[in-house]
């Protein structure tokens, strides 16, 4: 067993051999052509198509714990084309074909992961079975139905989205109380620690060097500091995703939001046969309250969900990732799903953040003149996103003019976050709303637009 186990499932379950040796901290000052902070998903993509276009530069990742220690390695495993901000918030700031152009790169996106998953060697179980959102009462039927005709007014197809039957949605996951839904392919199931650490060696072999255990404490313009040594860099990137606020000059950038899952031991091929998800289909459903679960490789559910608070002034904490009233919520909402499962065990429960940004836009951000460059805000769906994010970072970087460069999210800028007290009390308003809206709608099986429409409007929720 190694010392992160306890992390999460899916550290748990790489034993001490495949998770390798720590890496030694940055000691003293050393130079680079380009700092990468943070080795999470952003920063360690980011690395890799550097590396790729230019085997001769010198990256230098620096990882305040260890490669894989944040959301990158504790994530539902939903490698997605999913975006936080809606087609219409792009759309109203970059036009239709913008917003088109960058979905189409996030479906793209799901293939590429895949591609190199497979060409480096890294066993992450991953599965493009696509993504399933089950219909559990007539207004969540009533959406997604809205939701597939909506995305097919901006030119998708019934090949990218598509309405599910009753019939089809059952024969693809037989939850309870299923009315139908609404199917993509454009996703793939991880086992999220795997990709990361994986994705670490992977971009060693290439040739960068990664310092674990050396939180960077200041990042200025061509110098990233830790308190034991610098790297002295033309570009430095900020791959800090939900620890930004801790960044002296980034308090209001983001805030983090803790959502928690929890994993069962692994189910009898019995009940999967009964159950579905053959390909393994990532599934959720149409309530408003934003679950998420996979059947993993070895036949478990992973399962998560939002409902944790948010924590005055940004604060982050590992015993925030330990809720024992919204994991025991999310072990409800699983069981409603799936009565069938029994009495079987949960063996695992924990948490990470997310980050978002006031206007929930995700981003790409390069400045020439100072070399500062940034990615992140993903809120729940960095797994894929990363990817295009790294991939755009390393042409900015490189100076290459790609179609990458000039996709919507590539320089927006979101206004800052409130103070507080405010920031507390519209953050945690925003997460018993969901809540409110499902309780209704269970009760009286009507919508209420005008609540959905001020959701939709805070969160930017897909339209
Ligand atoms: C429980 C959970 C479930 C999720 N489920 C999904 C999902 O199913 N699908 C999906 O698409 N997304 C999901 N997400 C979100 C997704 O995991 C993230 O968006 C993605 O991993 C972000 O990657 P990152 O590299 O930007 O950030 P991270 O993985 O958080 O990496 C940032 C790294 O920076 C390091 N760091 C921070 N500060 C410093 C510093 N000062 N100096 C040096 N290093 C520093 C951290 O230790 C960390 O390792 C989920 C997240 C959580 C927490």
């Amino acid at each position: 067993m190694h010392e992160f186990a306890g992390l999460s499932l899916w550290h748990a379950s790489i034993d001490a051999d495949e998770w390798g040796a720590q890496r030694p901290r940055l000691d003293g000052d050393t130079h680079a052509d380009v700092a990468i902070v943070g080795g999470g998903y952003t920063g360690l993509w980011t690395a890799y198509y550097l590396l790729q276009r230019d085997p001769s530069l010198k990256v230098v990742v620096l990882e305040a714990q260890v490669v894989g220690f944040g959301a990158s390695g504790r994530n539902g495993g939903w490698c997605s084309a999913l975006l936080p901000m809606s087609l219409d918030a792009m759309a109203a700031e970059h036009g239709r074909d913008a917003a088109v152009r960058l979905q189409q790169a996030m479906h793209d996106t799901v293939g590429e992961v895949g591609r190199v998953v497979a060409a480096e060697g890294i066993d992450c179980d991953f599965a493009h079975g696509g993504y399933l959102s089950l219909a559990r009462n007539a207004a969540q039927m009533d959406r997604a139905r809205e939701h597939v005709e909506h995305l097919h007014s901006y030119g998708f197809a019934d090949d990218d989205y598509h309405v599910l039957t009753e019939q089809e949605a059952r024969a693809r996951c037989a939850a309870t109380d299923v009315v139908g839904g609404m199917y993509s392919p454009h996703c793939a199931a991880v086992h999220p620690a795997r990709l990361a650490r994986g994705l670490g060696r992977v971009v060693e072999r290439m040739g960068a060097t990664i310092h674990e255990h050396s939180p960077v404490l200041a990042i200025t313009p061509g110098t990233a500091r830790t308190a034991h040594g610098r790297v002295l860099a033309r570009t430095v990137v900020r791959a800090t995703e939900a620890f930004t606020a801790a960044l002296d000059g980034h308090r209001r950038d983001n805030v983090p939001i803790y959502t928690l899952m929890i994993a069962t031991q692994p189910l009898p091929e019995s009940f999967w046969s009964e159950t579905g998800l053959h390909q393994r289909e990532t599934f959720a459903d149409g309530r408003h309250m934003i679950i998420y679960g996979q059947r993993t490789a070895d036949g478990r559910f992973a399962f998560g969900g939002r409902g944790a608070w948010y924590h005055w002034g940004s604060a982050m904490s590992a015993k925030f990732e330990r809720n024992s009233a919204v994991h025991h919520k999310i072990h409800e909402s699983l069981r409603e799903l799936f009565p069938h499962m029994g009495d079987v065990e949960v063996t695992h429960q924990w948490g990470g953040a997310v980050a978002a940004a006031r206007d929930w836009w995700c981003h790409v951000a390069y400045d020439k003149v100072t070399g500062l460059a940034a990615a992140g805000n993903y809120v729940g769906d960095g797994v894929g996103t990363t990817n295009l994010a790294g991939r755009t970072l390393a042409d900015l970087v490189t100076g290459a003019d790609t179609d990458l460069v000039n996709l919507p999210w590539v320089g927006h800028r979101s206004r800052r976050w409130e103070p507080e007290p405010l920031r507390y009390l519209g953050i945690n308003t925003l997460m018993v709303l969901p809540t409110a809206l499902d309780r209704r709608e269970a009760r009286t099986g009507a919508r209420s637009p005008w609540q959905e429409a001020v959701l939709a409007r805070l969160t930017g929720e897909k339209s």
